[in-house]
């Protein structure tokens, strides 16, 4: 378990400040040809409809609207760019799983995902929201099977946290990261995050902030 003493004081800080900033709504795109030119890196965040990715990147930029107002109704197929800092970008991923969703569209979210994750270099890795409460989903696998094929870096972040109790959710992280060893793209930790208190928040930007540190050297402008 990545647990909140894997980052030192210095991350935490540095996570601060990368999202101290004034995050504000960039582009959408709802096809290849619309996707915005490569900049900079990018950490993009995917999850089942409903999972609190919204809540999830509102809590993380510290603006309370900040993906409600750029999701218009008719946008949710769209990749959705934030911008913030002058080296990343957070990208915002259509939810999937929603079993309203007609064939069309799910097929439409997969080519445009597949087409963007592939062909997107300066993207650094996906964060994978799975709900606290109900761990990997059979829906959940053709998203991390996508992130798998395709090589990127990807993470687990578990969403309400605040709604199972701790041994619990200890037990549901050893779960995942046992079901995340036949995935060698996949982060073998997990962090654990709730949005409405806040909790794991400090480390998901520190975490963010070391991939930049690591990373921002080998940006695209
Ligand atoms: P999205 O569809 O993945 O963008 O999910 P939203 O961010 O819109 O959240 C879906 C629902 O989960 C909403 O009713 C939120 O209030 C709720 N929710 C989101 N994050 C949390 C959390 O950390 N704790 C709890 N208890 N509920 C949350």
């Amino acid at each position: 378990m990545s647990k909140a003493s894997e980052f030192s004081g210095g991350e935490i800080e540095a996570g601060r400040q990368l999202f101290r900033g004034d995050w504000t709504f960039l582009s959408a795109a709802g096809s290849i040809e619309s996707l915005p030119k490569m900049f900079g890196i990018e950490i993009a965040f995917a999850g089942r409809s409903n999972v609190g990715k919204s809540s999830l990147v509102n809590a993380l930029t510290g603006r309370k609207t900040l993906v409600r107002v750029s999701h218009t109704p008719g946008r949710t197929q769209e990749l959705v760019f934030f911008t913030g800092d002058p080296v990343l970008r957070l990208v915002d991923m259509p939810g999937y799983g929603y079993a309203a969703a007609p064939k069309q569209k799910v097929e439409a979210w997969t080519d445009l995902i597949h087409a963007y994750l592939r062909g997107r270099a300066n993207l650094m890795r996906v964060y994978v929201l799975i709900d606290a409460r109900h761990g990997l989903k059979n829906t959940d696998e053709p998203a991390l099977d996508v992130l798998g094929e395709a090589a990127v870096s990807h993470q687990i972040v578990l969403t309400k946290a605040d709604q199972v109790k701790p041994a619990e959710l200890e037990a549901r992280i050893a779960e995942i990261e046992t079901q995340l060893a036949k995935r060698p793209a996949a982060f073998p930790q997990v962090l654990a995050t709730s949005s409405r208190t806040g909790q794991g928040v400090p480390e998901l930007r520190a975490a963010i902030a070391r991939l930049k540190a690591e990373r921002g050297s080998q940006v695209h402008w």
